[in-house]
């Protein structure tokens, strides 16, 4: 089996939404409902790809327009054919004294992320994008997965978009009962709960990619089939991008075939 990644860009439309829903899944962890604050807002909306993710503005001025704190956010699910029209986020509730890696704080910082865990219901907010949508053709023989709290909501879409026959490695960094946030783990992923590294995030995610052999091919693999066999998902702090892309060239995948991204930085 092989696969390939193709990307494809998006129109960015801003769209004005109203906090509907805050749903805690785990200390530190928040699920958010965002409803179109007018009718039609979120019409069109759509997040095909596993990573999809749009920009979400929480500070408007005193005309609704974004003039403030924004970060990016995976889309986790969608209502946008029928009324009422939503779209759900998930949200690491970080403070900036134990980057994210001791408990969470009581108050999180200013910004997106106390938004997210103190603004009222019926707060406004802007969404704008996603900006392109990275989808996959075929299948892998094999998946490595490797993300921290931050990419759990793509984390969870791509390995309900490979499904239950996927074989490969979940490498998470977190603190949570991975049960919590809602991963669903094939029988053929072998799940590796990575403890994070106080004060030091994403190290547990670069110590686990660091001179990991590549998987081996399939007995059956057809040496000539077009495409790429391994599957590579790296998503965390921005240090884990130097060595998932170290592990890229050792086994020999090119970097555009593989999904590697800081989503956030210390
Ligand atoms: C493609 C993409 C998809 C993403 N999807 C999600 C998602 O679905 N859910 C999600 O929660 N995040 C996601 N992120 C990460 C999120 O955008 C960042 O964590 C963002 O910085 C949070 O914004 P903020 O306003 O809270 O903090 P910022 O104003 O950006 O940062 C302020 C301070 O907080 C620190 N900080 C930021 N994020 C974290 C963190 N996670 N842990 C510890 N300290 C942090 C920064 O180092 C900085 O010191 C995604 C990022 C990308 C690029």
């Amino acid at each position: 089996m092989t696969f390939t990644l193709a990307r494809h860009p998006a129109v960015v439309v801003p769209r004005r939404v109203a906090l509907a829903e805050r749903t805690v899944l785990a200390p530190g962890f928040v699920r958010l409902r965002l409803v179109e604050s007018s009718p039609g807002e979120l019409a069109g909306f759509d997040a095909p790809g596993s990573g999809d993710h749009f920009r979400m503005v929480v500070a408007l001025d005193a005309q609704g327009q974004p003039a403030g704190a924004s970060s990016t956010y995976t889309a986790v699910a969608w209502q946008v054919e029928a009324e009422p029209r939503w779209v759900d986020l998930d949200v690491v509730l970080h403070d900036d004294q134990d980057d994210a890696v001791g408990e969470p704080a009581a108050e999180p910082r200013a910004g997106v992320a106390r938004w997210a865990a103190s603004a009222p219901i019926g707060a406004p907010a802007v969404i704008a994008g996603p900006k392109g949508s990275v989808l996959m053709t075929g299948r892998p023989e094999r998946a490595l997965l490797a993300g921290d709290d931050t990419a759990v909501p793509a984390l969870r879409r791509y390995l309900g978009m490979l499904g239950a026959g996927t074989r490969g490695d979940l490498l998470l960094e977190t603190r949570h009962d991975p049960r919590a946030l809602g991963l669903e783990v094939p029988a053929g992923v072998e799940l590796s709960i990575l403890p994070p590294v106080p004060h030091d995030p994403g190290a547990a995610i670069t110590a686990a990619l660091t001179d990991r052999p590549r998987p081996l091919p399939a007995p059956d693999a057809d040496a000539g089939a077009d495409g790429h066999d391994v599957f590579v998902f790296v998503c965390a702090e921005q240090s884990v991008v130097a060595p998932a892309r170290a592990m890229l060239a050792r086994w020999g995948i090119p970097v555009e075939q593989a999904v590697v991204k800081g989503y956030w930085k210390r």
